[in-house]
């Protein structure tokens, strides 16, 4: 399943382990049991261990994503570490990552927003309300000289030939990167809560509600009661 989010970037379930029996089964190996079809019965044990913070069944649900999204929402998303593997001390931890690397590959695309936002003025990380249609208008004009200024530059210091590794030192945050996550369905929730929130940033939260959508169809129970335990409907 494939979303497309902001004006060029994407994100795509591409491979992923496990159903909404998973989680039934971890929990239920304590007692030597295995279930072959979901019953109400295990919507109750899965709403106990959710609510009640017995996590480790949640990790063996694992889902791949290939992401589309510019760097400085990267940047965001890179702080959650937490993939498949959970434990500290493991020099696997943050594994679950690889990026597409600007020293091979040329920088293409970029992200153009279209709403300027004004600086919100009760929290100082954040955006406050759009921008006045004259000045949106003018912020625009400043995007775009700025930008056809960058992109033209980049272009000819390849052309002079200047290594990708050092001509991508002029290129802002915009730029759209792509990477492979992995993460555990526990460390997916975990993103969602913190990226969905209002005060995370408008762009990041686009992906988040994305990621939302494609978890709740590869595991629609355990999605369904994880939001409903985590107060996470819309
Ligand atoms: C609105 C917002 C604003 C932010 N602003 C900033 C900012 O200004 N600067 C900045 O640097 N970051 C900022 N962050 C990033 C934030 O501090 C977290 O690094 C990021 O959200 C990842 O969250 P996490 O640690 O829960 O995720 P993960 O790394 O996926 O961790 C998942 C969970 O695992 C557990 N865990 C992870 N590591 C450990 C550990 N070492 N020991 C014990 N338990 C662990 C925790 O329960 C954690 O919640 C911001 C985040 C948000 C949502």
């Amino acid at each position: 399943m494939k979303i497309d989010v902001l004006d060029a970037g994407f994100i795509e379930a591409i491979d992923h382990l496990g159903d909404d029996l998973t989680v039934v089964n971890s929990a239920r190996v304590s007692f030597g049991k295995r279930k072959t079809v979901y019953e109400d019965g295990d919507r109750k044990l899965v709403t106990y261990l959710a609510k009640n913070k017995h996590y480790s069944p949640f990790r063996h649900m694992v889902v791949q994503f290939h992401i589309k999204a510019p760097e400085f929402v990267m940047r965001q998303w890179y702080k959650h570490v937490v993939g498949i593997e959970t434990t500290n001390s493991s020099a696997t931890k943050d594994h679950a990552w690889n990026e597409i690397s600007g020293r091979y590959v040329p920088v293409k695309d970029f992200y153009k927003p279209l709403v300027w936002r004004q600086q919100s003025t009760d929290n100082k990380q954040g955006s406050g309300e759009d921008m006045p249609e004259n000045i949106n208008q003018e912020c625009q004009e400043i995007f775009d000289n700025f930008m056809t200024n960058v992109e033209e530059s980049y272009e000819n210091l390849l052309k002079l030939g200047v290594a990708k590794e050092q001509a991508r030192t002029i290129l802002p945050l915009n730029q759209y990167t792509e990477v492979y996550w992995t993460a555990s369905f526990q460390a997916i929730m975990n993103f969602i809560e913190l990226r969905t929130e209002k005060t995370a940033q408008w762009e990041i939260q686009q992906y988040a509600k994305a990621i939302k959508q494609i978890v709740s169809e590869i595991y629609p129970e355990t999605t369904n009661i994880w939001f409903e335990t985590h107060g996470l409907q819309e």
